[in-house]
């Protein structure tokens, strides 16, 4: 018989019932070390309580208006992410999903607007993850998500991943966009190399075509940058961020160029959570904290202590690791065993970690993670691989 919750998950049988900074804690007080962060959700911890109070504090207030009305909150967030990026312009979404379904709007009325209504098609990239609706799993492509769910969204070309030549052979002056996550998250913690970077640049100026960066994951401090493509230097003309924006309360967005953004006008898109005062005052919040200077630098030192560790983790178990990859707190175990026996191994070691494709444990942790627990976390990682050897 099919359960009430529809079971589309394979669930751990675990529960939590609170958290507290890097700690998620079960009913009979069990604690486990978190290092999955929800999939890079809580950028900040469970339970911070800068956040509890900017959520309750607006929670006593007013939680919903419609987009008809001014949105003060909204406001103030847009203006912070403007303030920090490329971007001039801002569309509050409460789902990453939803920020890559207007993001692809948006390169479509873009062309359209342009006089080239058939210039639709998007180049995205072998691996990639872009979320669940019927846009993003046709732009991502993966047999995985799209099987029995055709016919599919036209206009999407794959390429393989990171192929600097087949992007080279597949983007033309009829591309009307490269989608692309700098630093794939359910792929893989698989960077995009700075050839291929370049190489971005290099054929958006040459065609014309858009660059949309995906930063659900990567973004919002997690690599030891406000946005992961600031390490490269090329900048897209559209962005999608997620995840770490909420610290756990659903949020998302869609950051534009004003030339990028200029037909989506009064009509061309909406929604009725997106942008609502409860999400927009703790994405103020986290965005205060985490676009501080002093704040990215801790990631780096933090990132700079981690990776050292998990180098010497790997090369105490050559049987169960094979490399350590990825930038600042998104970082990635390629294992020469599943990673889902990781997984597991950390469950009884009291440690939560996230499986990945390409054979590839993913360590996700809070931002604010302190030094001791990043050593608590490599010990119990070391026990975990131990369990595997036998
Ligand atoms: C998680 C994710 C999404 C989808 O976000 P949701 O909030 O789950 O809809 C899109 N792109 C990337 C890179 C992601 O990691």
């Amino acid at each position: 018989m099919i359960p009430p919750v529809l079971p589309t998950y394979n669930r751990a049988p675990i529960a939590f019932e609170r958290g507290e900074g890097a700690w998620a804690i079960t009913a009979d007080g069990t604690r486990y070390l978190d290092l999955g962060s929800g999939i890079a959700v809580n950028s900040l911890g469970h339970a911070n309580p800068d956040l509890v109070a900017a959520l309750t504090e607006q929670a006593g207030r007013i939680w919903h208006v419609s987009n008809l009305y001014q949105i003060p909150q909204q406001q103030a967030l847009a203006e912070r992410l403007v303030a920090a990026t490329f971007a001039d312009t801002v569309f509050v979404t409460n789902s990453g999903t939803e920020a890559a379904e207007l993001a692809i709007k948006m390169v479509r009325k873009y062309w359209d607007h342009a006089g080239e209504p058939d210039r639709t098609e998007i180049v995205t990239f072998a691996g990639a993850f872009h979320g669940r609706s019927t846009g993003a799993i046709a732009a991502a492509g993966s047999e995985k998500m799209t099987k029995g769910y055709g016919p599919l969204m036209p206009g999407f070309h794959q390429v393989p991943w990171d192929d600097a030549e087949a992007l080279r052979d597949a983007v033309t002056s009829r591309t009307a966009a490269i989608m692309v996550e700098p630093i794939q998250g359910e792929g893989g913690i698989r960077p995009l190399g700075d050839e291929t970077m370049a190489l971005l640049a290099e054929l958006r100026e040459t065609t014309g075509c858009l660059l949309v960066f995906d930063e659900v994951q990567c973004g919002m401090g997690r690599t030891g940058r406000l946005f992961a493509h600031e390490w490269s230097g090329v900048t897209p003309d559209i962005m999608m961020v997620a995840k770490g924006i909420g610290g756990g309360f659903p949020l998302g967005a869609v950051l534009a160029t004003e030339v990028a953004a200029a037909p989506m006008t009064a009509g061309t898109h909406g929604s009725t959570y997106g942008g609502n005062p409860l999400a927009c005052a703790v994405g103020c919040k986290v965005m205060d904290i985490i676009a501080a200077p002093e704040f990215l630098a801790e990631v780096n030192r933090k990132a700079g202590l981690l990776r050292q560790k998990l180098e010497g983790l790997v090369a105490g178990h050559p049987d169960v690791f094979d490399s350590v990859r990825g930038q600042g707190l998104m970082l990635g175990l390629k294992c020469r065993v599943s990673p889902s026996e990781l997984v597991e191994a950390g469950y009884a070691e009291r440690l939560l970690t996230v499986p990945a494709a390409d054979d590839t444990l993913r360590l996700l942790p809070p931002l604010n993670i302190t030094d001791d627990e990043i050593a608590e976390a490599v010990t119990r990682l070391d026990r975990a691989a131990a369990r595997i050897e036998g």
